[in-house]
């Protein structure tokens, strides 16, 4: 019947088996996992995969119980209780439940109280007061709600819709299931979920409707599958088989019940075995297969198990002895069920109890008391069907199909959310990048147009720099230019350095060529000289064009004899250049040319060129195309 406490045992004793196989995983997990006490409030998930350990760890601070704090205290026997209880130490749990009561005041943390009080309730339906454990459970859940905690809520939320069902209170216990499996839903737990849909399966087991029963208990068994959780799987399984059972699909439930076996071979607990006896001596015996069946349900009833399922087996038990016309033994152990029972007072008026009216009622018929026979079957009749009008009212049926549509709507509905977001999720990320891509263009965009306007100004003011100290006739410098030169090149000159000499050039009779052959000419004539008195001088001498055909040269480091000769070469040069200004005949042009040296009466620009056009103004006296140093 208690299906769940069933499959909470199985797999405790299951990690219970993991843990003293694997010592040496042990002694690492010991090193990885250490449970401090300033951590308890935070090692649900470390308890849960290895409560054994976790309760070896917690042992550890026993002896700095009595120097703790009072809220430590608690959340010690907490998370000690709650090993015990996952690791079926049931006596040592209650023990643990009881020393942690005294210490709850009215200034105990809420999530303390819903933990305390969710226990509390487990131990009361363990022990079959449903309707007190009910009690705690909603003290738990309102402790829970307070600090919003969904998990401890909704797991006991599930408990108390489970302990409903077991006093078949089944619209109550639907009621809160789907309230628990919306909120586990919408918080997107699956092992919750899991746990939730388990619960569907053992209650729509209890109701009979076994194909929804198998639904929702392979709902659970495929996220426990995926999750690895072994002991849970073979809760699930072992639900699976007894709704098989009660389908009366005995092959298929014997299937399930040996699958149950395998999964749960390798516990060293011999009373694991308990179930998977129980299941297969029911299963056996409902199939007609009495002999097999007591075997298996002695084998059972051997171990140590859970009351009201001994109560179901001495049932079974007394069926088959019934029909194997073994009285005396069939007597002995319907007392045996009913004893059971009674002390089962909850149970009293359930479908479980009263098939003991039927069976009674079949031996004493198996007897020849009729009379007594006919008194037991009709008293049955009369529960019975009173109890299937209970639970089968139009009510409880609309309430139970319009839940179901209702519950297939809302996981519909998050589950639609849910991938809405998802794809949300994945536009925005789709989205960011693209505005990532288009970031970078831009920079890059904006990267090259100051690039571009860096390089285009560059240019433009290199140019303009060039045009502001060039002729732009003559390709030399200008007159400021060549001035400023000759300035800032005396500036640096010392006499004793080093000697500087300057011409000055005039083209000879210019004016005639302007006349004659006009001013383009003129132009022309005034290039070509520029270009070839420049090719006249050596690298580090300076030209510039300083009037119409008048140039000036700047001669560093050159004393008059090497001026001389280069204004002779510069003359001779220029003068051996043809023109062809006329077809088939040729011009040539002459220079006169002035020098001056740099000297104590001759230090600056001025004076130089002064001295240097005085020479000049002497050469074109002496008839031009001619040189004349200033002396
Ligand atoms: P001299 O031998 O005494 O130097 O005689 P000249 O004819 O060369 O006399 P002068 O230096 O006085 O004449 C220069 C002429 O050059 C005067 C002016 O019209 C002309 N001129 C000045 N600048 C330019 C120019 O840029 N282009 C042209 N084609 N002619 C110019
Ligand atoms: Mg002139
Ligand atoms: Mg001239």
């Amino acid at each position: 019947m208690k299906f769940i406490s069933i499959f909470k045992f199985v797999s405790f004793v299951i990690i219970f088996a993991f843990m003293t196989d694997v010592s040496a995983n042990e002694q690492q997990k010991k090193e990885l996992n250490p449970i401090s006490l300033s951590t308890l409030a935070n090692i649900d998930n470390q308890i849960f995969i290895d409560p054994w350990l976790s309760l070896q760890t917690l042992s550890k601070f026993a002896p700095d119980y009595s120097t703790m704090a009072v809220e430590t205290k608690i959340w010690w026997l907490l998370r000690k209780a709650q090993c015990e209880n996952l690791l079926y130490f049931y006596q040592d749990f209650e023990k643990t439940i009881a020393k942690i009561a005294p210490l709850i005041t009215n200034t105990t943390s809420f999530e303390q109280q819903s933990r305390y009080n969710y226990f509390e309730g487990l131990s009361l339906q363990r022990k079959g007061g449903y309707q007190k454990s009910r009690e705690f459970y909603q003290r738990s859940m309102d402790f829970a709600k307070k600090e919003n905690l969904n998990h401890l809520y909704i797991k006991a939320k599930q408990e108390l819709a489970y302990t409903y069902s077991l006093a078949e209170l089944f619209e109550i216990s639907l009621k809160d299931m789907q309230e628990a499996y919306v909120e586990a839903y919408a918080l997107n737990d699956r092992f919750l979920v899991a746990v939730i849909n388990e619960t569907y399966g053992a209650i729509y087991g209890y109701m009979l409707e076994h194909e929804k029963s198998i639904e929702y208990y392979q709902k659970a068994l495929d996220i426990y599958e995926s999750l690895n959780y072994k002991a849970h799987v073979s809760e699930a399984i072992y639900g699976i088989a007894s709704t098989y059972r009660y389908w009366k699909k005995y092959d298929l439930a014997v299937t399930y019940f040996k699958r149950y076996q395998k999964n749960v071979a390798f516990t060293p607990n011999e009373n694991i075995t308990y179930f998977g006896a129980y299941g297969l001596g029911m299963t056996l015996a409902e199939q007609g297969k009495c002999p097999e069946a007591l075997d298996m349900i002695e084998q059972a009833l051997n171990l140590a198990g859970l009351d009201d399922y001994d109560a179901e087996l001495y049932k079974r038990k007394t069926s088959c002895l019934i029909q194997l016309k073994r009285f005396n033994e069939a007597e002995e152990a319907l007392t045996k069920t009913n004893e059971l029972f009674l002390s089962l007072p909850e149970l009293l008026g359930t479908a479980w109890q009263l098939e003991t009216l039927k069976i009674a009622s079949d031996l004493a018929s198996a007897q020849g008391n009729y009379q007594q026979a006919f008194q037991l079957l009709s008293q049955y009749n009369q529960e019975y069907t009173a109890l299937l009008i209970r639970n089968s009212s139009t009510r409880a049926i609309t309430i139970r199909s319009a839940m179901e549509i209702e519950r297939q709507g809302i996981e519909k509905a998050l589950s639609n959310q849910r991938t809405k977001a998802e794809l949300l999720a994945i536009e925005n990320k789709e989205q960011k990048s693209i505005q990532q891509s288009y970031f970078i263009i831009f920079l890059l965009t904006l990267l090259m147009i100051v690039f571009v306007v860096v390089t285009f100004q560059f240019r433009n003011n290199r140019k303009m720099a060039e045009l502001s100290i060039k002729d732009p006739l003559s390709g030399l410098y200008n007159r400021r230019y060549i001035f400023q030169y000759l300035d800032e090149l005396i500036a640096g000159t010392s006499v004793e350095k080093g000697e500087l000499s300057v011409l000055v050039i005039d083209v000879d009779d210019f004016k005639v060529i302007n006349d004659t052959y006009g001013h383009p000419v003129g132009d022309q004539v005034i290039e070509v000289v520029a270009q070839l008195a420049k090719q006249a001088l050596r690298t580090e001498d300076v030209i510039g064009r300083i009037g119409g055909e008048e140039f000036l040269c700047v001669l560093p480091r050159t004393d008059v004899d090497i001026a001389e000769k280069i204004a002779l070469r510069m003359k001779d040069e220029i003068h051996a250049y043809k023109f062809e200004f006329e077809e088939n005949q040729d011009y040539s042009v002459t220079l006169s040319i002035g020098i001056s040296c740099y000297s104590q009466e001759a230090s600056d620009a001025k004076s130089l060129y002064a001295l240097a056009d005085q020479a000049l103004y002497q050469a074109k006296g002496m008839g031009k195309n001619s040189v004349v140093v200033f002396s």
